[in-house]
């Protein structure tokens, strides 16, 4: 079985083959069999076929940092600083999840990713064991993050060890895994140095925050005398495969301490814009070549895991910043969220319509109104999509949306136990 989508505008994402504006793409299995410009002369027999006519395909987006299940907790404690808002209203509310929660709220998650173009997300948080079954049967493409913060790191871990041999013996091609200690202010120095050695012995990565705040910059100051880079590197973090949510307050040492390690920033603009974090150096870290990635964060600091949004205001962040409109054009912010996402996590052969890559795309109707006309689709995507325009998706070279609507997934099912389960906490 494969699928064909014919006749359709393809966004290959990859340097030597840029746009092709009428073309084909065979998916066999679960990667990129064929991509060409014409029409498909080869054998139909087996093959879905998809009419791409007034579609434009591009690689599923890369959602790089996000705590799913806290769409529980979109919109609740608004307008309160951070510390305030966390200590009074996110905190005690969290403290009340148990299993279920999480599974409900991660499941209606993935399904706001998927409806706004997200087939792969880094996740970080609480229960990670218990949305396993949940990311598997939707067949969206995860890392998986469970949490370890504070006192108790040492039973946390070894969660994380567990869960990291449960997706290692996977069979959906569909999971991975990465340790995700919480910062470098919500965990001392020697639990740092036992993750960092149990990351690099499972080879699995590590999801961090990172310089998120000035407060933290003073906690670690105040405590080690370093900034939160220098002393990340100190303890063996960054000797592992590392990515980085944040990243604001960087000073140019830190931008070198990144460059040289290979670290993958996240930059999450409408998160660090709502809770007045700061503006990161994104662009300054693009010049150097440094793999900048883009994520959501959480609802509760966002409020909503659209990627397409994500990558306006990103854009729109660093014009306003360096007082410069020509930082960050489309092109590469769309990049930062394919292509350089795949990278950051350490999922090869993503990112890209590609042969050989994983078949991973998106059909965007060209039709919509915010995409008419189409002078420069990379800019039509990035600065008037709003992700309402995504009408299929395939994941590992499979449906999962179809015309608008989902495919072998039950919405209703989903929307129900999620909006019940809010209504009763
Ligand atoms: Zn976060």
């Amino acid at each position: 079985m494969g699928i064909l989508i014919k006749n359709v505008m393809i966004l290959t994402m990859d340097e030597d083959r840029g746009i092709i504006d009428n073309g084909y793409i065979l998916i066999k299995n679960n990667k990129f069999k064929k991509i060409s410009f014409g029409e498909y002369k080869g054998e139909f027999s087996d093959l879905q076929v998809i009419d791409g006519e007034g579609y434009c395909a591009l690689p599923g987006l890369v959602n790089c940092h996000t705590h799913a299940a806290m769409t529980i907790l979109r919109g609740y404690g608004e307008g309160l600083p951070l510390m305030k808002w966390l200590n009074e209203k996110i905190w005690p509310m969290e403290s009340k999840f148990k299993e279920e929660h999480i599974k409900f709220a991660t499941e209606f998650a993935c399904l706001e990713m998927l409806s706004t173009g997200s087939t792969c997300f880094n996740n970080m948080y609480f229960y990670e064991d218990q949305i396993i079954d949940i990311v598997e049967s939707l067949k969206i493409r995860s890392v998986l993050g469970s949490a370890i913060i504070g006192e108790e790191w040492e039973k946390q871990m070894e969660v994380a060890i567990n869960i990291d041999k449960r997706v290692k013996n996977s069979k959906s091609g569909l999971l991975n895994s990465m340790l995700a200690p919480h910062s470098p202010y919500t965990l001392d120095k020697s639990a740092l140095k036992e993750i960092a050695k149990e990351a690099e012995k499972l080879e699995c990565g590590i999801h961090i925050h990172v310089a998120e705040t000035e407060e933290e910059i003073n906690i670690i100051k105040d405590k080690y005398n370093m900034t939160p880079c220098e002393f990340l590197e100190e303890t063996g973090i960054f000797n592992n495969r590392v990515v980085a949510a944040h990243c604001v307050h960087l000073n140019d040492g830190d931008i070198e301490i990144i460059h040289k390690r290979n670290v993958s920033p996240v930059y999450n603009p409408q998160s660090n814009m709502k809770l007045a974090s700061g503006v990161a150096r994104i662009s300054e870290m693009m010049d150097k070549n440094i793999n900048v990635c883009i994520g959501t964060d959480g609802t509760s600091s966002n409020n909503n895991l659209n990627m397409f949004e994500e990558m306006e205001t990103a854009a729109l962040l660093q014009k306003l910043w360096y007082k410069n409109p020509t930082k960050l054009d489309g092109k590469t912010v769309l990049k930062m969220a394919t292509l350089n996402g795949g990278r950051a996590l350490g999922i090869n052969k993503l990112g890209k319509i590609k042969e050989g890559y994983l078949g991973d795309l998106i059909l965007i109707n060209l039709n919509k109104p915010s995409l008419i006309p189409n002078h420069d689709i990379y800019s039509n995507i990035v600065f008037s999509a709003n992700g309402s325009e995504v009408e299929y998706v395939i994941i590992n070279g499979e449906i999962l949306m179809k015309k608008g609507e989902f495919f072998n997934i039950d919405k209703e099912k989903i929307v129900y136990n999620f909006k019940n389960m809010c209504r009763k906490l």
